[in-house]
């Protein structure tokens, strides 16, 4: 079981078992996502200098919010997309991303302390990296999401027996744009 917090502790969330996979996503909406989050006050990097922003991602039904659920909130990058990001309001933390109709979260790297983040499998949608980064080539850096995520999430799915469990405690919106 891991803990992990926000940035001034008053959102818990425990994480149990294996993580699915430990990826660097470098898609635009990620990055600009991030240019909304770090605009807010007392936020922190939420991209690196490659402008990845690391992600391990867990089944949704082995995420708990152990404490601060009142903090957090939901952004959508437009009304109409399914995908949200949740951050806790109380110091602007991103949490997790939750492609809603999905059966996993991505949380956000930034949460582990130092060095306690599960290694790197790989990088993903690297098509989209800023102009002039170059990856290091420590992982797979594929262009868009390739065979071995799908295959690792659906293999997730199968031992869920395929079911999307309910995922209802966030309350909140953030309507920064
Ligand atoms: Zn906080
Ligand atoms: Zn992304």
């Amino acid at each position: 079981m891991t803990d992990v917090t926000c940035a001034c502790g008053q959102v818990a969330l425990t994480l149990s078992g294996k993580p699915i996979l430990s990826t660097e996503c470098l898609c635009s909406d990620c990055q600009q996502a991030a240019v909304v989050f770090q605009a807010l006050p007392g936020a922190r990097a939420v991209v690196d200098d490659k402008g990845a922003t690391r992600f391990v991602l867990y089944r949704k039904d082995r995420v708990r919010c152990e404490r601060g659920q009142e903090f957090l909130a939901e952004h959508r990058l437009t009304d109409a997309s399914t995908t949200r990001r949740v951050i806790a309001t109380c110091c602007n933390t991103p949490i997790f991303l939750d492609f809603t109709q999905g059966h996993w979260l991505s949380v956000y790297g930034a949460l582990w302390p130092e060095g306690a983040l599960p290694k790197l499998d790989l990088r993903t949608v690297t098509k989209h990296a800023p102009a002039g980064v170059v990856l290091p080539d420590d992982v797979p850096n594929p262009k868009t999401h390739n065979f071995s995520f799908f295959a690792r999430l659906i293999l997730a799915w199968a031992a869920m027996g395929f079911r999307v469990p309910p995922h209802d405690y966030v309350k909140g919106k953030l309507n920064a744009r």
